[in-house]
Order: structure tokens, then sequence, then C-alpha cells
């Protein structure tokens, strides 16, 4: 098992909020793990339980050059005495960037494929003809989301965040697989809202639809805050992280950077009624500020 640290909630106190007269919290997951950090430790953790019981020895993901989950995918086999493999988007840029040069240092075999091939990465020709290259490997897929990394994400939620009395929760969102967990870790009088940071959102709402069926309403995205999309950002945007940081919260420019000024934004807005309580959930990825 990986290490795991307790995390705090903070209150988040300005005259936004007090005027609008809203409680605001943020779940600090991002303190969970010194590399593994946020939803990344969740979504992991039953991959890599599964991986140690079918006798695998070696990890293989995917992933873009300043990716999370590749970051967290080599810590977490380091510290679990796996090796690890991660096929990673373009070219290969020298100097390495922090995500991949921390990543090599933790011991990650790093590939390198040309965005064609990268795209070929579901299909079982292509991750055939990675065994045949690297061996047996135990496959995480790009993100880290799977039935697995879903479970995780509800186990999160209900041990971690039920016992918060509060009336939505908020959360950023990639692929989906996060807030599908969560989703499902709540009981039904708990809103969700997710912040995606694609401008594309169609594939992680069908994705967060097809891991819950319709078996739920109380789950939204709000899509207005994904700043023309992943990774992208703006003056706007990088003051606010600026300001939130002199607030001792630190926050990243690709997800939980957008979803704080979403939340903002609807406050301001009056989207929350008054009286209401707000969980964010701080998912991490302050690997990529360095
Ligand atoms: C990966 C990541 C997400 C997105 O998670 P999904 O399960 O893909 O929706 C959100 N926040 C941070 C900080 C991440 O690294």
């Amino acid at each position: 098992m990986l290490n795991y640290t307790e995390t705090p909630i903070t209150v988040i106190k300005n005259d936004l909020f007090k005027s609008k007269k809203l409680n605001i919290l943020v779940k600090r997951e991002d303190l969970n793990h010194r590399w593994v950090s946020g939803n990344k430790w969740w979504k992991l953790k039953y991959n890599l339980s599964e991986a140690r019981r079918l006798g695998h020895y070696t990890l293989l993901t995917f992933g873009g050059a300043f990716s999370n989950h590749i970051y967290a995918t080599a810590a977490a086999a380091k510290e679990l005495g796996f090796k690890s493999i991660g096929i990673i988007r373009g070219e290969r840029v020298l100097p390495l960037n922090n995500t991949l040069s921390f990543a090599e240092q933790s011991g990650m075999k790093l590939h390198f494929v040309s965005r064609e091939e990268y795209r070929k990465k579901t299909s079982d020709e292509f991750v055939d003809s990675l065994r045949k290259q690297f061996g047996e490997f135990y496959l995480i897929p790009e993100g880290g989301t799977n039935e697995l990394a879903i479970r995780g994400c509800a186990e999160f939620a209900r041990e971690k965040i039920a016992a918060t009395l509060c009336d939505y929760v908020c959360l950023p969102v990639g692929t989906g697989g996060t807030i599908a967990g969560i989703i499902s870790g709540l009981t039904d009088d708990v809103k969700v809202i997710g912040f995606p940071v694609l401008k594309d959102n169609a594939t992680s709402y069908q994705e967060i639809k097809k891991q819950l069926g319709n078996k739920s309403h109380r789950w939204q995205l709000q899509t207005d805050y994904h700043f023309g999309g992943y990774a992208k950002t703006s003056p706007d945007l990088k003051n606010f992280i600026e300001e939130m940081r002199s607030l001792h919260l630190p926050l990243d420019p690709v997800y939980t950077g957008k979803m704080m000024y979403g939340i903002f934004d609807l406050a301001k807005k009056d989207f929350f009624p008054p009286g209401s309580t707000v969980l964010a959930i701080h998912t991490g990825g302050l690997q990529g500020n360095l």
C-alpha cells in the first residue's frame, strides 16, 4: 500500500462569500502524499493492488509531457517496487521538463511516440506491439481512468468527504473518472458539480454517464470554465491563482485553478443559495507549477 497522509479541510474567508452567506471549504487532498498526490492516489490505489495480485512486476501507462498521471505513476511504482514504463506523446525534448525528469529519476522508462501513434494507444495491435517490445506489464490507461480507479475515488468520497456536512461538492473534470467515483460514493442529498478543463467535454460527459447509468440526477457539469481548453490559460486566470496563493491556497492552472475560478464566478452570479456549504476538492496537480 502507498503511504497516505490525512488531509485538512480549510475555510476560505473573503468578502464575496461573506456577503453571499456562503461557506466555502477546500478539502486539501493535494496533501495526501508528497508525489502521488490528490485524486491520482485514489485512482491508482486499486490498480496497484490488482497489479500485485496478478503478479506483475511492471506498470505501463500513457500520458503527455506534463501529465500528473505519469508523475504519480512513476512515484507509486518506485514506492512499491514496480518497474514502470511511460508511453509519452510527442518527441523527447531536452532538457526534459520537471514532470518527465522526475519520472525518469523515479525509474520510469520513457518511450516517446508520435502523435499519430499515440492515438492508437487503446488498440489491441498497438498494445501487442508494446508487449513484444517491453515484455509483460500491467496496463493503466491514459489519465488512469478505469473501473478500479473509480472504485478508489468512490472510497475517497465515502471515507473522507461524506462525513462533512455540505450541500455541494465541486471538483475539476478531465476524463471524468474521478467525478464518477465521487458521485457514486456520496448520498443523494449532496449535489456534485464538475468543472471540465477540456473544451470538448462530451467525452467526459459520456464517460460519467457510462459509469453511473441513469441512476443519478444530482450532478452537473459547469462547462464555461475551460479557458479555451486543456492547459490553456488567460491573464485573468493567472491573476486569480496569484490572488489565491496570497490567501495560502496554492492552485494549478490546468485543473484546480479553473475549478476555484468557477466557484467564485458562480458565487458572484448567485448560483449557490444563501446559507449553502460548498466543499471544493483540491485534486492536486501542483507538480506542474514547477
Ligand atoms: C488528473 C487530474 C484531474 C482529472 O481527473 P479525471 O479523473 O481525469 O477527471 C483533476 N485534477 C487534477 C489535479 C488532476 O491531476
